[in-house]
């Protein structure tokens, strides 16, 4: 399995560039994320397994494919994850969603759990967790360890920016958890950001700078 999949599309990488830019305002930062999070789906979504099924055409009966199996649990780490998950779940509006609630504990500085919400079965789904940002990998690490925890097995973990730190931390802990993302930056600053990054997502996409 690549450490990363970079999802290059200049489609994505010209909006990414509109992101980057602090001068962007939140009313927009939302659009080009939603936008961006159309393409993402598409290239996370490519291999799932398709299966054929009967079906009759105004013309004919005939066999065609369809997604197989249960429908796949869109899980955003909340609450930037949103800002992604959302434009996902208009590609795929009858995937269910998961919502996985974290926060940072200033003291012991891990991610704490204060909030968990999944549909049933995980571990007969394909598992997309979506977070814009994977700096250190703190919460995506403890989001990984509850969602296989509740059983998850097939699991996808998605973000627009990662820096390589986070990368290797992830991978550490959940090496059979494929990572996609549209960039792998440079490094992360002294306070935890993602240089050159986008700043905080969060504020970004919510307006709370
Ligand atoms: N979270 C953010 O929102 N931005 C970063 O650069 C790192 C983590």
């Amino acid at each position: 399995m690549p450490e990363a999949i970079l999802i290059d599309h200049p489609l994505i990488q010209h909006k990414l560039t509109l992101l980057r830019q602090k001068d962007t305002p939140s009313v927009h930062f939302r659009t080009i994320i939603k936008e961006i999070s159309l393409l993402l789906g598409y290239e996370v979504t490519k291999h799932l397994p398709l299966e054929d099924i009967d079906i009759v055409t105004p013309i004919t009966a005939t066999r065609a494919p369809q997604i197989a199996g249960k429908k796949m649990c869109i899980f955003s780490i909340l609450r930037v994850g949103e800002g992604l998950a959302q434009g996902i779940l208009e590609l795929i509006p009858c995937a269910k969603a998961g919502h996985i609630g974290l926060y940072r504990n200033e003291d012991s500085l891990q991610a704490v759990e204060y909030y968990f919400k999944a549909p049933n079965d995980l571990d007969k789904r394909f598992n997309l967790v979506v977070d814009p940002m994977l700096a250190t990998g703190g919460s995506a690490i403890s989001a990984l360890n509850k969602i296989k925890k509740e059983g998850a097995k097939n699991i996808t973990f998605l973000c627009l920016l990662a820096a390589p730190e986070g990368i290797k931390a992830l991978r550490e802990a959940h090496p059979d958890v494929q990572i996609y993302t549209a960039s792998i930056d440079e490094k992360l600053n002294e306070k935890g950001y993602i240089v050159p990054g986008l700043g905080d997502a969060g504020d970004r996409i919510f307006g709370t700078l």
